[in-house]
């Protein structure tokens, strides 16, 4: 399809708006994109060729979708809006390799969608579920290689944090575990209609083969990350002991870090995941 025709002209987004007289819903996270730059930076931050297959959560209209259909072999859209189905039939009608689902994505069996082939998952994603999908996708066991999704700025910047910064806390610690996070743009609120309240920024999550420490009980790690999270400007040991659902004792949390050789009165904020990795280590013996 010529660019000039495509939606992300915003003459051609009103247009389609007016026509189905479709009113924006804020409980779903609406904004669609309008600005055909920062739509080709996230195609091209996905690195989508014509071997793959892609997975958009929320086209929206159809947006994004005209361009990942040019790019992908082959696209699969779930949307949960069922007033967006017949307008994406109209926008997508000249692309063979588009496959629209009316679903909420949180509910959807997503490895069923690709029968166990690898895929790329790229979105604009809408905000208030933003933390679940990513979560979801990243503790989940279905094959995808990377997640490229628009999100706001201010949790791409805790997705990417690392020890000693204010952004840095469980979020970064766990998309970190399993992905490496890399900031392909950041993006103004004049990108969307409507506009959003805040920043937004394109971020890309690369699955590891393996997730990046290698620990002995999982559930203990989170939850030290978690319980070293919930009060930061306590130190690690006050936080531990303070956070209930951790049966594990001040005395043993404050030996470990001896026998670590890291001075007991750290916060939890200046600990690598490797730090908290080899702490939950010696905390399971
Ligand atoms: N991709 C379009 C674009 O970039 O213009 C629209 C993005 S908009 C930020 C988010 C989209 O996700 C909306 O179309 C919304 O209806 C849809 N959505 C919201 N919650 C959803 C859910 N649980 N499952 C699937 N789609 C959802």
């Amino acid at each position: 399809m010529e660019d000039n025709l495509k939606l992300s002209n915003p003459k051609q987004t009103i247009e389609i708006i007016q026509k189905y007289n479709f009113n924006f819903k804020k409980s779903f996270g609406q904004n669609f994109l309008i600005d055909s730059h920062v739509i080709d930076k996230i195609v091209r931050a996905a690195e989508i060729t014509k071997e793959d297959n892609v997975l958009e959560i929320g086209p929206g209209i159809g947006t994004l979708t005209q361009y990942l259909a040019e790019a992908a072999g082959r696209v699969v859209a779930v949307e949960i809006d069922e007033k967006l189905i017949p307008v994406l039939g109209e926008t997508l009608a000249e692309y063979d390799n588009v496959e629209v689902i009316n679903e909420d994505i949180l509910k959807c069996d997503i490895d069923s969608i690709f029968g166990g082939e690898s895929f790329k998952v790229v979105a604009n994603l809408p905000y208030y579920i933003t933390t679940p999908i990513i979560m979801g996708l990243l503790e989940g066991k279905s094959h995808f290689e990377s997640i490229t999704v628009m999100i706001q700025k201010e949790v791409a910047d805790r997705m990417k944090a690392g020890p000693g910064t204010k952004e840095y806390g469980a979020l970064s610690l766990a998309v970190q575990y399993y992905a490496e996070p890399y900031l392909a743009a950041n993006v103004p609120p004049n990108c969307f209609i409507p506009r959003p309240a805040v920043g937004s920024a394109v971020i890309r999550l690369k699955r590891l083969i393996e997730p990046k420490v290698s620990v002995k009980d999982e559930k203990l790690l989170f939850g030290l990350i978690r319980a070293a999270f919930m009060e930061r400007r306590k130190t690690l040991l006050n936080a531990v002991k303070n956070y209930r659902e951790m049966n594990i004792s001040k005395e043993n949390v404050e030996a470990a870090l001896t026998e670590m050789g890291i001075d007991t009165r750290i916060r939890g904020e200046a600990l690598t995941l490797e730090q908290f990795a080899a702490l939950a280590d010696k905390l399971s013996d």
